[in-house]
């Protein structure tokens, strides 16, 4: 249970949220000696979202048990391209369980914050609050310390860009038509749902245990395309293939929002999701904040002693330096094309985006902080494109956000 504030000795470092961003870096901070703390509604709710990323990008310092399988990346547009890494999917479980074994000496607050009053103070749901020196806000989509959160003062008024999916877990031979052993499909774009309208993807991984998970997926649409729709596709998707979906088949639901504004708080660092570290054309956040967890609390440790403006400060950097914030800028600018893309330009774009040299590839998937990188991708993607596509590229950078996307269209 919470304690309250006036009974806590002063804290080094105070996490908002347990998820495993906010786990990551309570973990690392505690490593550290810094006196830590972290407040989570439901601190003992177990994991549930199926967690992937390249293989290149786990930090060095995981264990191998935190890995349930691994598998060859291919994605099918027009075409089919073998993009020449392994994408990894996390045990959960284990991963959670790593993640916990740090936090021994993390004092846990099953409460949910609510604001922060001033510099280092975070207000508790029901009354007291809880200061520290830095206050570190890794509550996800919920940034409950943001002050440019949805519905606050700032915040544009228009629809969040969300990623959206619909996925059920199957045997990997009942699979295979779609998603062969050892392979991992990133995107299969192939309009075999039958419908028109939106462009959806299929998402197939191994996630171990000899199953496979299929996820129809909407990559990002202002607002989400909603889930019974890629219900819908994904069953209709399987069935042109010969697959049929057991009816104990677990199932997974993802929606999230991928164009939250930079977390600015003054006093306050957003970390995670709530950052966001979440990429705005692809979704993907988790491997970013396992790898900056640790140097994060290198940073506040260092700093510390010169006050908790320093130390913020200095965390701050190491999330958001100048090429970080500039990179973020350009693949929101992806992002607005694709929401603007029309449905039957989308794989003909990433045919064009896979077909780019590998470290190309890589940077714009992948390099937060690689600047010349993301802008040699964005180079090359045009170099590559017809006039039309490099008008669809191009366009998006010089207009104010799509307020909203269409309605889906239904089936054609
Ligand atoms: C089903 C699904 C699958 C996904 N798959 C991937 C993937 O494969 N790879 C990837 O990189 N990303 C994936 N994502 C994106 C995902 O959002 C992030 O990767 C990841 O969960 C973000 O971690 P986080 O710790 O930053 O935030 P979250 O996991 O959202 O955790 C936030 C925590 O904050 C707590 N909280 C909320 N409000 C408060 C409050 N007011 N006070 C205190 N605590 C609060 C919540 O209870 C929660 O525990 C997936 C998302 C979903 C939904």
């Amino acid at each position: 249970m919470a304690d309250s504030a006036t009974s806590t000795p002063r804290l080094d470092v105070l996490v908002i949220g347990g998820g495993p961003a906010g786990r990551a870096v309570a973990g690392e901070c505690a490593g550290r000696g810094l006196r830590t703390a972290l407040v989570d509604p439901q601190p003992d709710r177990p994991f549930t979202a199926t967690y992937g990323c390249w293989a290149a990008e786990l930090p060095a310092d995981l264990p191998a048990s935190v890995v349930a399988a691994r598998a060859r990346g291919r994605a099918v547009a027009h075409r089919t391209h073998a993009l020449g890494w392994q994408y990894v999917v996390f045990d959960v479980p284990a991963l959670r369980t790593h993640l916990d074994e740090r936090l021994a000496d993390v004092v846990v607050h099953a409460a949910r914050a609510t604001h922060s009053p001033g510099p280092g103070r975070v207000a508790l749901e029901g009354g007291g609050d809880l200061t520290a020196s830095v206050v570190i806000d890794a509550a996800g989509r919920w940034q409950p310390l943001g002050g440019r959160r949805p519905g606050r003062p700032g915040r544009p008024a228009r629809a969040e860009a969300e990623q959206t999916a619909y996925g059920v877990v199957v045997p990997a031979e009942v699979a295979a038509p779609l998603v062969p052993p050892g392979e991992a499909l990133f995107m299969d774009w192939r309009p075999d749902h039958g419908e028109g309208g939106w462009p959806t993807f299929l998402y197939g991984i191994p996630v171990g245990g000899g199953e496979v998970l299929l996820e129809e997926t909407s990559l990002a649409r202002r607002p989400g395309l909603p889930v019974p729709v890629l219900r819908r596709r994904l069953l209709a998707r399987l069935a042109r293939h010969g697959i049929r979906v057991p009816p104990d088949a677990r199932t997974e639901t993802v929606r999230f929002p991928v164009d939250h504004p930079r977390h600015d708080s003054p006093g306050v660092l957003g970390f995670g999701a709530a950052a966001p570290l979440v990429h705005p054309a692809t979704g993907f956040s988790l491997a970013a904040a396992l790898e900056l967890a640790g140097p994060v609390a290198d940073a506040v440790a260092a700093h510390l002693p010169a006050g908790p403006e320093a130390a913020l400060a200095a965390a701050r950097e190491i999330v958001w330096p100048r090429t970080a914030r500039a990179v973020h800028g350009f693949r929101r600018i992806g992002l607005e094309a694709l929401l603007r893309m029309p449905p039957d330009e989308v794989p003909g774009f990433f045919d064009v985006f896979f077909d780019l040299p590998e470290r190309q590839r890589w940077a714009y998937l992948t390099g937060r902080d690689d600047l010349s990188g993301t802008v040699a991708t964005m180079g090359g993607l045009f170099a590559s494109s017809g006039w039309r596509l490099r008008r669809r590229l191009v366009v998006p950078a010089v207009l104010p956000p799509l307020r909203a996307n269409d309605e889906p269209a239904g089936p054609s």
